[in-house]
């Protein structure tokens, strides 16, 4: 069976096509079975070709066994020649195997692997790498690390590493990989000609096969750029794809703009706009003006001014006689967007009204606020107010998207910080109007998101970059304090509460839902409060608190009527008490780069200056690679207050799966590409797939890449095709 003739193999194949992969010579039901079952899950043959090699072994580049001196850390290739097993039951002694490679001979010794016994047969040919040393006078290696070169009779000059178990030897990857090339080449080659050609790229067939089995280590540069390209494309295409049906699906609203309302807003601020806000504002106000639903991400720094921004949006669909929704992830931050936006409001002279003014522009808009913790009787009327379109501007949380909220007239959905939400309140939000036109929608996050990455995750929408503070703000001095220098940072604190100011201190909580931890941030608050700080007022804060109490220690907080706030991350996003000054963070080597950027944006938001000192005792704790990651993380924290090199650093050092914390379709399917490093090749595979899109948007004039996009996407077929 597999491939019918005439049809040839996909590398994404829409459900119901894949070949699987137990038709591979070689492989057969059972081995079938064991690939599948095991970590890499390999059902089909587009699996097994994806499965990558981790690395590749250059004969050329090795040391010969006779060259090779004591001390030195090396790779050597040989045939095994002897092998005598350990003594059963002797763990003292090893396994010794004896690895010739016709320049000299070398002992290997295992302790405690007595299966090598049977995986290391004379007469295999093995790569071993590890540190010489001397037993008895004698050179050899103690336990190196194996990899198994070739059983058979091949014969190849560079020789693929694959990621192996156990049960799947790298050996036999490399037997039933080459197997599925030699059975299944030609591959599809989606890709037109053109495209090719414009990006040097390779064909697919060539690109896979010199990818596993480079002939020279540069072959493999070059397998490895198409390889990527296709990986990013697909994704692209998904994301043109969707984008493109959403705007044609749907029927937004055409906001009008001219400056009325929301040029009064701006008018009055008691601040000029930055660049990068006013930048912003003209994108949004652009985009709101089309009769295509807004699909928009502003991103921006903590403390970048997003409000504002997004203030503007909602005073342009209410001038225009519709409601704005602003929906926060916490209470507390939409309490804070709640107080926020009516302190900018305040001064927005309602006086001289021109002809045809909507009741907003006479009365100023109205603002009510919707969370899970309005009583009963504010909550009916706010919803009631909601639904007869007298409520211009919500600010909520999820509350907004329950079932009894229906809104009379919503033009525009802010959602804040929307990872935290995930896509589906996003369109929940969105449909939360009746019938008519698509509301406008601006996603608003503080993550500061390299480009690439946002392009790769949000590929669907439009992006706008705050990069800029507004003017006066004081940069934040971060430093990393010792254990021993714990009391100067206590009095740090307690100079800036002498002189007016506030702080914060940061316990690390990091799973809200943790019994023992809740304890040990009690336990820390209470210590700081009874010895550290008696005569100063300590307040505590955390998750498992109701919101109703979480509110009323941040407004005691803002009112000022609290010197020293204790609290877990909490705090992290939005909060904004221009006052507080100081910020001491315990165990920062347990929170992400992100996270503590993020933190330390609670400080150095008015005109005074701030510092930030981390305690990193938790080091201890931990093992040398891992400490040693999170000092770069914090060194990499104390040398730059930009989030978005921050953000690339984080990328690099972590890698791209904990980024969000949640993963966007397809994204997990990137099993080659480095998203800092492809940078270049993502920008051309996302040009090309918009332009594709734009002249064939069904795909019908390219039909394997609409089936490779409804493969990739198949667990996401509703989003793709969302309409
Ligand atoms: P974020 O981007 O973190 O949400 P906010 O919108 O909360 O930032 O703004 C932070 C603070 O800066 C607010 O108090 C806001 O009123 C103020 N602000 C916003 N824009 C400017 C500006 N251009 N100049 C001075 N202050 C500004
Ligand atoms: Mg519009």
């Amino acid at each position: 069976m597999g491939l019918m003739k005439g049809t040839s193999l996909l590398l994404y194949a829409p459900a119901g096509k894949h070949v699987p992969v137990q038709f591979v010579k070689g492989v057969g039901p059972k081995g079938a079975e064991v690939l599948a079952q095991s970590k890499f899950s390999i059902a089909s043959v587009e699996d097994l070709l994806q499965h990558y090699p981790r690395r590749h072994l250059d004969f050329s580049e090795t040391t010969s066994i006779r060259e090779v001196g004591v001390g030195q850390e090396v790779t050597l290739i040989g045939e095994v020649k002897k092998v005598k097993a350990a003594p059963p039951g002797r763990k003292k002694f090893p396994t010794k195997v004896t690895l010739s490679d016709g320049t000299s001979s070398i002992e290997l010794a295992f302790f405690n692997q007595p299966w090598r016994a049977k995986q290391l047969r004379a007469g295999t040919v093995i790569a071993a790498k590890g540190k010489v040393s001397t037993f008895a006078g004698k050179r050899q290696m103690t336990s190196p690390m194996v990899d198994v070169i070739k059983d058979s009779d091949e014969v190849i000059k560079i020789v693929p590493i694959y990621p192996a178990t156990a049960e799947i030897h790298t050996a036999w990857l490399r037997r039933i990989i080459r197997s599925a090339l030699e059975e299944y080449s030609p591959l599809a080659d989606p890709l037109p000609l053109e495209i090719r050609d414009r990006h040097s790229l390779l064909d697919r067939t060539r690109a896979m096969t010199r990818y596993h089995f480079p002939g020279e280590m540069k072959e493999k540069w070059e397998a490895r750029r198409r390889l990527v390209f296709d990986e990013l494309f697909t994704l692209q295409i998904g994301l043109a794809f969707r984008k493109r049906r959403i705007e044609q699906d749907t029927i937004g609203i055409s906001h009008k703009v001219e400056a009325e309302l929301a040029g009064r807003m701006i008018e009055d601020l008691p601040f000029e706009l930055t660049q990068a806000q006013i930048r912003s504002i003209r994108e949004v106000e652009e985009d709101m003006a089309r009769s295509i639903p807004m699909h928009r991400l502003l991103q921006g720094e903590v403390g970048s001014g997003k409000t504002v921004v997004a203030l503007y949006a909602a005073m342009l669909a209410v001038q225009g006689g519709y409601q704005a929704a602003i929906m926060a992830p916490t209470e507390v931050l939409a309490s804070q967007h709640f107080l926020t936006i009516n302190s900018l409001l305040t001064g927005t002279s309602m006086g001289d009204f021109p002809e045809n003014v909507s009741r907003a522009s006479l009365l100023g808009p109205e603002v009510v606020l919707l969370t899970g913790s309005v009583p009963a009787a504010k909550r009916r009327e706010a919803i009631a107010r909601i639904a007869d379109g007298r409520a211009d501007i919500v600010v909520g949380t999820h509350a907004l998207i329950q079932e009894a909220v229906e809104f009379s007239n919503l033009g525009l959905a802010v959602v804040d910080e929307q990872h935290r939400f995930g896509v589906h309140q996003r369109i929940a939000l969105r449909e939360k109007t009746q019938g008519g036109s698509t509301p406008d929608v601006l996603i608003m996050t503080a993550t500061p998101i390299p480009r690439t990455l946002a392009l790769t995750l949000y590929g669907d929408l439009d992006v706008s970059v705050l990069d800029e503070l507004p003017k006066g703000r004081q940069p934040v001095e971060t430093a990393i304090v010792e254990e021993s220098n714990r009391q100067e940072a206590y009095s740090l604190v307690r100079d800036e509460v002498a002189s007016g100011r506030q702080a914060y201190v940061i316990t690390p909580l990091i799973e809200e839902s943790d019994k023992l931890e809740v304890k040990s941030a009690e336990a820390e608050a209470e210590r700081l409060a009874s010895e550290v700080f008696p005569d100063l007022r300590v307040a505590k804060m955390h998750g498992r608190m109701r919101p109703a109490q979480k509110e009323s220690v941040m407004s005691s907080f803002r009112n000022g009527d609290i010197d020293v706030l204790i609290s877990t991350t909490v705090v992290e996003v939005g909060v904004d008490v221009p006052n507080a000054t100081v910020m001491l963070i315990e165990d920062a080597d347990r929170f992400g780069l992100s996270q503590l950027h993020q933190l330390r944006g609670r400080i150095g938001r008015g005109a005074h200056p701030s510092k930030c000192i981390l305690f990193a005792s938790s080091l201890e704790e931990v093992d040398e690679e891992e400490r040693k990651i999170a000092r770069e993380r914090l060194k990499a924290l104390a040398s730059t207050t930009d989030g978005f090199e921050l953000a690339n650093k984080d990328l690099e050092l972590r890698g791209t799966g904990t980024i969000m914390g949640a993963r966007q379709a397809g994204f997990s399917d990137l099993r080659l590409t480095h998203l800092i490093k492809d940078v270049d090749i993502l920008k051309r595979a996302r040009d090309e797939a918009f332009s594709m899109i734009e002249t064939d948007p069904e795909l019908s004039k390219h039909e394997l890449i609409r089936l490779e996009m409804e493969g990739r996407f198949a667990e996401r077929l509703e989003w793709l095709f969302h309409s």
